[in-house]
């Protein structure tokens, strides 16, 4: 009798640890499974996608030299540096000479940018005066909203993203400018770079106008774009002036996810 008790005791031991392992075999799965999906980077929350830290005091990031800018005192994410780096040398090889024009920009810059359109200190690019041009706060909102974010929107903020040479896309069109468009168009995805604000159209019917100098690096973004579609809500885009316009445009998946569909993988 004693040695049965034994046995089914034994038998009873060697059911439990095989369905442990089990158990730690699914977890495995899980968690390959959730990481395949959509990789997690530690420092991704809202306060950072909304852009609300200094990039200059962030350990991720660092100062862009000025041999690859136009101005001193710019910021992006040091992964997004390094593959910019290996994409610019590849493209002075081919006679294409890429300028940073602007890169990291948080929440209080890009609160700047809005508000002095906002107010009309300073006019938009065709010249509207968006203070006095247009009446409706929804109307002024969409017009600035044509080539800027609103803050705590703005891919700007993640240290990604980056404009080159001119923020005219009539200068991509010829000539020099016509060069380095088709050298990125061909060359930049080699790089994790891809272009987020194509045309519009049946890919992309909503969100900013077209922006051929404004280039994002993918293999961060998309996973910083994954979380804002998970997280950020319009009601949270608030802080500035106009900013009570940003439900009723819809803000996030208007704009922050209109983006093209090569930049949402
Ligand atoms: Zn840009």
């Amino acid at each position: 009798m004693r040695c049965t008790h034994l046995l089914f005791v034994v038998l009873l031991l060697l059911a439990c640890q095989q369905q442990k392992v089990q158990d730690t075999v699914t977890e495995v799965q899980v968690e390959k499974k959730e990481k395949k999906q959509e990789p997690v980077f530690d420092f991704i929350s809202l306060e950072y996608i909304m852009g609300k830290f200094d990039p200059s005091k962030d350990k991720g990031f660092v100062a862009i030299p000025l041999k690859y800018s136009d101005r001193e005192g710019m910021y992006m994410r040091k992964e997004a540096m390094k593959a910019f780096e290996e994409m610019n040398e590849a493209a002075l090889k081919d006679g294409v000479k890429l300028v940073i024009r602007s890169a990291a920009r948080n929440f209080d810059y890009q609160k700047g940018i809005w508000e002095k359109k906002w107010t009309g200190a300073t006019k938009l690019s065709d010249g509207t005066n968006v203070a006095t041009d247009i009446p409706s706060a929804k109307a002024k909102a969409l017009k600035i909203l044509e080539y800027s974010s609103m803050p705590g929107s703005s891919r700007h903020h993640w240290g990604t993203d980056i404009d080159f040479n001119s923020f005219e896309n009539s200068w991509f069109e010829s000539g020099e400018g016509l060069k380095l468009f088709n050298w990125l168009e061909a060359n930049a995805s080699k790089y994790g770079f891809g272009r987020p604000y194509s045309k519009k159209g049946s890919d992309r019917p909503h969100g900013y106008n077209e922006e051929k100098w404004h280039w994002s690096y993918l293999p961060i973004a998309n996973s910083l774009t994954a979380f804002a579609e998970r997280q950020l809500k319009n009601e949270m885009i608030q802080g500035f002036q106009g900013a009570e316009t940003a439900s009723e445009i819809d803000i996030v998946s208007k704009y922050v996810l209109g983006i093209h569909s090569s930049c949402k993988k």
